[in-house]
């Protein structure tokens, strides 16, 4: 592995484009500055909230107010922007869109530094190609690679100019307005969360400390951008104590911490916070300072004009696709009470309002089922959903949509189903049920309505169309075919959106 990675090692050096250094009034006093805006985990191009909140176009207007401040300001993406979006399920001129609406806003945004998130192997592999062929930003990717052939080779942008492979790391020269010029040096990590059948990894640490030896004595500072969990972020930050800085992701509620020198910073998902990363360099004592900043990117922050158009673009297009679905995004559905709670940590782990909500929107479409399960998956928008929530919130939350199912099955593999539904805490596939299912602890046994489920009996069963392709963790079993179920019912509705909206729309 080792040989393959210091083939792999590829540095690029970019001059800034700071203005050239003026001999006549300035001279180099040997201090510089360099300064990163940081998001991560964004899956909205378009601000939430009623607007009020995040967006692509606030982004921008961030940068370019620290941009002025600065030339050597990069915006930066800790990984996680292609998926899941509602987008994923819309088609625009004949192809899936699949991240393209947000590869287009960012390339708007000018972003400069971007690393791969779990979620970017979500989409298809063509897919993702197209996406890295169409953006205009670097990417660094350390320890993630493309597995073509059973061989890790370098993912790589091919576009007119030539193909260019990721950089396992990456340094950047900058210069300042009396000539101090500092090279930064930065690594990308990822987990390996989302293990798509083209990706391979190499491990996260031992790959950081490798390229960090490699680079550390030819830089002015090493910058990690990792999107891995907080736990790894700290062990990375004990393990490599001379990083200037870990910019990390995955998290989406914004955290902050310090182990030793080396500040974590995440900002909150779809940029309601970004957190500013300072670097300053002293060239004459060899010291580095690290100051970090948040800021919350709300009402305050103006959209920047040119980015906005670019994310309005899409927004329109998937108005008009929701609407031919049946939709009228920008309708509120729920105008009080408390947020639905649809974040991932939570859903996967026990009901909330939000699980609560879309299994009794399903049984109050399906009345002839005895039970209702849907997987923790299905909801995608890690995030409470504030009031008012409008169908577009529902859209979102829900961004596969997909039919709603019934099945005849015997009790014996629904009791499969159940128990499979719990060991999966923490996953995709924990399940959420009707109020009408329990497991009675005394008894040893699971209930419905109070009565054992009767392994040999025949009960009615409603649940998304995705649960019944096998798809979801470990419950690879549940498929048309399995002996168990007897037999497959028309569907209730095509859209398990449309069966949330209207549940609410009647309440
Ligand atoms: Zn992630």
């Amino acid at each position: 592995m080792k040989k393959n990675l210091l083939y792999l090692l590829l540095s690029f050096t970019i001059a800034s484009c700071s203005p050239t250094r003026n001999t006549t009034t300035k001279k180099d006093n040997g201090r510089i500055s360099i300064k990163f805006v940081q998001v991560n985990d964004v899956y909205e191009i378009a601000p939430l909230a009623q607007g009020k909140e995040g967006g692509m176009a606030r982004v921008a207007t961030i940068k370019q107010k620290y941009l002025q401040q600065n030339p050597n300001t990069f915006l930066v993406m800790a990984g996680d922007f292609v998926s899941p979006s509602v987008y994923n399920s819309l088609k625009y001129q004949g192809k899936s869109i699949r991240g393209k609406q947000m590869v287009e806003s960012m390339n708007a945004a000018g972003f400069d530094l971007v690393i791969f998130g779990n979620h970017e192997f979500d989409i298809k592999e063509s897919e993702l190609q197209e996406r890295i062929n169409e953006s205009t930003f670097q990417w660094i990717s350390s320890n993630t690679f493309h597995k073509k052939n059973n061989q890790l080779v370098p993912f790589a942008k091919t576009n007119s100019s030539g193909t260019d492979p990721f950089p396992v790391s990456y340094i950047k020269t900058v210069t300042d307005a009396d000539g101090t010029v500092a090279r930064i040096g930065f690594i990308g990590l990822t987990l390996p969360f989302n293990k798509a059948v083209y990706v391979g990894y190499t491990d996260a640490l031992a790959t950081a400390k490798e390229l960090y030896n490699k680079l550390k004595d030819s830089v002015d500072a090493v910058v990690a951008i990792t999107h891995q969990t907080m736990e790894e972020d700290e062990t990375l930050a004990r393990e490599i104590p001379g990083l200037a800085v870990i910019m990390g992701g995955h998290e989406h509620d914004q955290r902050f911490e310090k182990v030793g020198n080396v500040a974590i910073t995440k900002g909150m998902a779809n940029a309601k916070s970004a957190f500013i990363i300072t670097l300053s360099v002293n060239k004459n004592t060899q010291q580095l300072k690290v100051s970090t900043k948040l800021e919350q990117l709300d009402e305050s922050i103006v959209l920047d004009s040119n980015t906005d158009s670019v994310v309005q673009h899409w927004v329109t297009i998937a108005e008009n696709n929701y609407a031919s679905l049946g939709f009228d995004a920008k309708k509120v559905v729920l105008s009080s009470g408390e947020g639905l709670d649809g974040r991932e940590s939570e859903i996967r782990s026990h009901p909330t309002n939000l699980t609560k909500l879309i299994v009794s929107a399903i049984a109050n479409a399906a009345p002839n089922a005895d039970v209702v399960i849907m997987n923790a998956g299905s909801i995608r928008v890690d995030d409470i959903v504030q009031m008012p929530v409008t169908q577009y919130d529902i859209i979102r939350s829900l961004p596969f949509g997909g039919s709603i199912k019934e099945i005849e099955i015997k009790g014996s593999l629904l009791i499969k189903i159940l128990e499979q539904g719990i060991k999966n805490k923490g996953m995709g596939g924990y399940l959420h049920y009707s109020d009408a299912v329990n497991f009675n602890e005394s008894s040893n046994e699971w209930q419905i309505k109070n009565a054992a489920i009767d392994p040999l009996k025949v009960y009615r069963l409603a649940l998304p169309d995705f649960l019944l392709t096998g798809g979801e963790a470990n419950l690879e079993f549940l498929k048309p075919d399995n002996p168990g179920i007897v037999k497959v019912l028309p569907d209730i509705s095509a859209d398990i959106r449309l069966v949330v909206v209207k549940y609410l729309e009647k309440r």
